[in-house]
């Protein structure tokens, strides 16, 4: 654990190992933190604050270019600690450190950019100026499927905006953390200006974030049911929070589409992270009269997909995070063909061929999925793409929109009308027209409902680390 820009473990020696989910072996111990680290972290991060927020918006975007440089110098080793510790394909990580890496580099831009105004007052002698100042000490929880990424998207504005950060990542990929932290060390940040507290039980570390009054603000990132209990905790003492949460992405192929290229598109953004993605398409609505032609596609490049661990070459589809996920996603889909869904290809775990010791599952494509089923209505976190084949814009909208989550949708569409009443009419906080990647680091993520609260990235992204101040002067 970093803390105070010290690395400590626990006083007892107490660790917990990481393991591979490729191959079930142990790569790592990390310290096990509770309360009494969570502490000291927080006291760091309160000390640090104020000498941290007074300096100058360029001086803390030069500790922000540092970061962003060690981390494109040390891409190669962070994307191998990824995918040994998280799974993904090795080009994946790579790309993921490179996005990751994006919001250091723009939050140090940004960090100039922090504007208030002068406003016209009512009365002559009146004048009213706004500022904006740092919230203060920032609990940043994230989650395993992007270890790498979910860190810098909350650390970079939080210290641009001149906060102090306390991170707690994922019990299953704190090695990345840690690596992230020895790059934040090399960069000189000053003493606890970021602090690391890793643990196998996140509760204790949590509760002590959402408990301690010196945390004004809590950044969280995963399941929508642990969104849920962090917002109703912090409530009790009017903490700020950010929520990026689960989502149930609809895919949407409209009958003017071509086919083959939804397809294409569809097959990528689906098996991304083996669909260990909150923004991974769920349910893929097509339009029926392009139905066989969109399966024979995505059937033909699923065929083509090589699953395995992901620092071998050549593989796309690496192991699922634990044997929880195979479970899960083993559950939807017999619960899918149980009420009638068709199996395209896949549909089991995948054994054999020096799989057997990791979580592998099938790259899947299921037909004739149905409102009644299971997968049509949870998050599913896996590879497996579910169609539903649907009849008129009217219908699909009315269909994408029922589900209390609002993360992501896509729209694939060669009508510029059509794209603009469905940009318009789904409620989802990202909307991809015939694009798979509507993400960037200075565009606003995050969800409508149970999606979540606050955008990370963009102008939105730092404001979330922004009090408003306002100035009365009689003068
Ligand atoms: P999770 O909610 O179980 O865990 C996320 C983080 O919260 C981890 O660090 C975990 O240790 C911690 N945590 C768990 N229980 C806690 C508690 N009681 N108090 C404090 N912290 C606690 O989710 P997960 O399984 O790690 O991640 C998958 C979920 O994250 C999916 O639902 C996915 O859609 C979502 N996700 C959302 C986004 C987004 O930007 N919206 C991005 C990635 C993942």
């Amino acid at each position: 654990m970093f803390i105070n820009g010290h690395w400590i473990g626990v006083q007892s020696g107490k660790t917990f190992d990481i393991t591979n989910p490729a191959t079930a072996e142990v790569i790592g111990q990390v310290p096990d933190g509770g309360v009494e680290e969570t502490l000291q972290a927080i006291e760091a991060a309160y000390d640090a604050f104020p000498l941290w927020a007074a300096l100058t918006a360029y001086q803390r975007s030069g500790f922000l270019y540092d970061a962003h440089r060690l981390m494109m110098e040390n891409l190669e080793h962070l994307a191998q600690t990824m995918t040994r510790e998280q799974g993904k394909p090795i080009r994946a990580a790579r790309n993921e450190v490179k996005y990751g890496a994006d919001f250091l580099l723009w939050y140090a831009e940004e960090a100039k950019r922090v504007y208030g105004q002068t406003i016209p007052a009512p009365r002559p002698d009146q004048r009213f100026i706004v500022l904006h100042q740092p919230v203060g000490v920032v609990g940043a929880i994230t989650p395993w499927n992007y270890p790498v990424s979910m860190i810098t998207r909350k650390v970079a504005p939080a210290l641009a905006a001149g906060c102090t950060v306390v991170l707690k990542p994922a019990e299953a990929t704190p090695l990345c953390a840690v690596e992230m932290f020895k790059l934040f060390e090399q960069a000189h940040l000053p003493p606890g200006v970021v602090n690391l507290v890793t643990a196998a039980d996140p509760v204790p570390v949590g509760q002590t974030l959402l408990e301690d009054p010196r945390v004004r603000k809590l950044t969280f990132t995963g399941s929508t049911a642990v969104g849920k209990h962090i917002a109703r905790e912090a409530a009790s003492q009017l903490k700020r929070v950010s929520l990026e949460l689960g989502g149930h992405a609809p895919f949407i192929v409209c009958k003017d589409a071509d086919p083959v290229h939804a397809a294409k598109g569809a097959m990528l953004v689906k098996f991304l992270n083996t669909g260990q993605a909150c923004i991974s398409p769920n349910r893929i609505f097509v339009h029926r009269s392009q139905v066989e032609a969109f399966l024979d596609e995505a059937k033909k490049r699923i065929s083509r997909m090589q699953a395995g661990n992901g620092m071998e070459a050549g593989v796309s589809i690496g192991p699922l995070i634990g044997p929880d996920a195979l479970a899960k996603i083993d559950h939807q889909v017999k619960n899918a063909l149980d009420l009638g869904a068709e199996v395209i290809c896949g549909g089991k775990r995948l054994m054999g061929g020096g799989l057997d010791k990791g979580y592998f599952y099938a790259p899947t494509l299921l037909n004739k999925i149905s409102p009644g089923m299971r997968i049509y209505r949870e998050e599913t976190f896996g590879p497996v793409a579910p169609v539903v084949p649907y009849d008129s814009e009217e219908e699909v909208v009315e269909m994408a929109n029922d589900t209390h989550y609002g993360l992501a949708a896509y729209v694939y569409t060669q009508n510029l009308s059509r794209a603009v009443r469905m940009l318009e009419k789904l409620r989802f906080g990202i909307v991809g027209i015939n694009d798979i990647n509507p993400t960037a680091a200075a565009a606003p993520f995050g969800g409508m409902q149970e999606s979540g609260l606050g955008r990370e990235g963009g102008r939105e992204g730092i404001a979330e680390y922004l009090e408003t101040k306002l100035g009365g002067l009689s003068v």
